[in-house]
């Protein structure tokens, strides 16, 4: 259920099951800002059937494209959401995008898939995220225990024996048992929880420019492209519809304060940019951190709050999708009363080195797109990466915390939904077993000694199995940890 309120007057409406306050109530998660990550994860928690309130400073959603590109794991997460539909509709299939020089030869190729890959989706989309996050915000209707209360900042936080503590500008408190901070780069949150952050050393400022195109522009392309020039390194980037991206780097010797319409100008001058509508420009600071903690007790960080990379690979999202995909489940099973303090924990140490290769591989394409290191890339053909997780919930062993492949079954349905998003296992022959046994696809490569493997709630590997007792070690584990069964939509 959403609503709406201003610091002036909460126009909550409660589910009629709680009380006509709803500040009153102890939710079971307060989610911290309705970005993205925070609106993906009050779904993905709503749809485990758990109560939850989102605190959104802002009194309407952010209506300016930042995202452009997700790949497709996070397609998985909005699947996983029950969101998958109304996702793609506002979606075309990426082509790739290519690392010219100065003289236009292509220094490096990131062709995509444009045929459904082994993750049940394809391997690159280009969306709007103004209509992601409204297809998001939507989703939270259909859960009558899901509040989004819009125009309320949280500005503090206490964490008592059994609860969180929010206050709110203009007076109020929410209590929770979990907290999670999806507030952003700017988190006051992640300040408190995080015990610093971990600098790359990226930090680059650079003109974002959104157009329309007033006529039809083939010589565009579909691909998005890299100008690697260190005199002026920009990027072009085919939106949905009629929609495009410039991007240009400033330049060392720039004003601090330059305007966004100067650095446009100088961009269309540069580029020869013509037939199109500017709809919007500004200017970001591109950095490159990871939080050393990303959680303190019962509060938690996410998305840009806990991470930020430059968006060359255009993975800051997707990270955030992956960490709210990672943490809803764990939430969930310790609101069902399973898991303990170390599956909590898992979720900083998984997550952290996972999202840690994007931001090593963004940063490197953003120093070829300077050319500061000189000389050609490495290799001429570059390919998406699927790290592993770090450290966490089951064995490193090469197979445990990889990302699995999702089958697609007779009649079309993807696996996750026919495991109900819970443990399941992918085996490569008959294979009896407690959890719901789906046939391996044939891009789950295993070393011969095993027989399959057991899938976690978020599509990674809890581990391998050779035999019966090794299956039945994983599946004691995943009853241990097993979130709240998908209830709603
Ligand atoms: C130019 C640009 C291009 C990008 N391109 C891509 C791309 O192609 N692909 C990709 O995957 N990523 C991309 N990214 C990154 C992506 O936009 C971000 O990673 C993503 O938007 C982060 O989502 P979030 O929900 O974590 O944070 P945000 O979207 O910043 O949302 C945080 C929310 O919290 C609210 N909030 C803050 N403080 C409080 C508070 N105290 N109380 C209540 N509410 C609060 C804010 O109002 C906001 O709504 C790009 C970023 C930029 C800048």
């Amino acid at each position: 259920m959403a609503c709406t309120a201003t610091p002036a007057a909460n126009a909550c409406r409660a589910p009629a099951a709680r009380s006509s306050e709803p500040m009153a109530v102890r939710w079971d998660v307060a989610v911290i800002g309705c970005g993205p990550v925070g609106a993906l994860l009050a779904n993905l928690l709503g749809r485990r059937g758990h109560s939850v309130i989102v605190l959104e400073k802002r009194p309407a959603p952010y209506p300016l494209p930042r995202a452009i590109h997700f790949d497709g794991e996070a397609m998985r997460g909005f699947q996983a959401a029950g969101l998958a539909e109304a996702v793609l509709s506002a979606t075309v299939v990426g082509k790739g995008m290519r690392f010219l020089d100065g003289a236009g030869e292509v220094l490096l190729d990131w062709p995509r898939a444009q045929e459904p890959g082994p993750l049940g989706w394809h391997e690159s989309y280009r969306f709007h995220q103004p209509s992601l996050e409204a297809a998001l915000r939507r989703g939270l209707e259909r859960f009558a225990a899901v509040e989004l209360v819009e125009g309320r900042e949280v500005v503090g936080v206490a964490e008592g024996a059994d609860a969180v503590v929010l206050r709110l500008a203009g007076g109020g408190e929410v209590r929770a048992r979990f907290a999670v901070a999806c507030d952003g780069a700017s988190s006051r949150l992640a300040a408190r929880i995080a015990g610093g952050f971990e600098d790359l050393g990226f930090d680059e400022r650079w003109i974002v420019a959104d157009v329309r195109v007033t006529a039809p522009r083939g010589d565009l392309g579909d691909l998005s492209l890299q100008f690697c020039d260190s005199r002026a390194p920009a990027t072009y980037v085919r939106g949905i519809r009629d929609w495009r991206r410039w991007e240009a780097r400033l330049m060392p010797g720039d004003p601090e304060d330059m305007e966004p319409r100067a650095a446009w100008e100088r961009l269309v001058a540069a580029r020869g940019i013509g037939g199109v509508t500017l709809e919007r420009a500004a200017i970001y600071r591109f950095r490159s951190r990871v939080a050393r903690r990303w959680r303190q007790g019962r509060l938690f960080i996410a998305g840009d709050a806990a991470h930020q990379m430059p968006p060359f690979m255009g993975q800051g999202l997707c990270a955030g999708v992956r960490d709210a995909v990672n943490l809803a489940w764990k939430l969930s099973a310790r609101l069902a009363g399973r898991g303990d303090e170390a599956l909590l924990d898992s979720y900083g140490s998984e997550r952290r080195a996972n999202v840690l290769e994007f931001i090593r591989r963004s940063v490197a394409l953003g120093r070829l797109i300077n050319r500061s290191a000189g000389g050609a890339p490495p290799a001429r053909r570059m390919t998406s990466i699927w790290p592993p997780l770090g450290p966490g919930l089951g064995p490193r062993d090469g197979i445990g915390g990889t990302l699995c492949p999702q089958p697609r079954l007779a009649g079309g349905r993807l696996g996750d939904d026919v495991a109900g998003h819970g443990f399941h296992v992918l085996a490569q022959g008959a294979a009896r077993s407690l959890l719901p046994v789906l046939p391996a696809p044939a891009e789950l490569r295993l070393p011969a000694t095993l027989q399959g493997v057991v899938v976690r709630p978020d599509g990674y590997a809890l581990g391998g199995f050779a035999d019966a007792a090794s299956l039945g070690a994983l599946e004691q584990s995943a009853a241990a940890h097993a979130p709240a069964p998908v209830v709603a939509a």
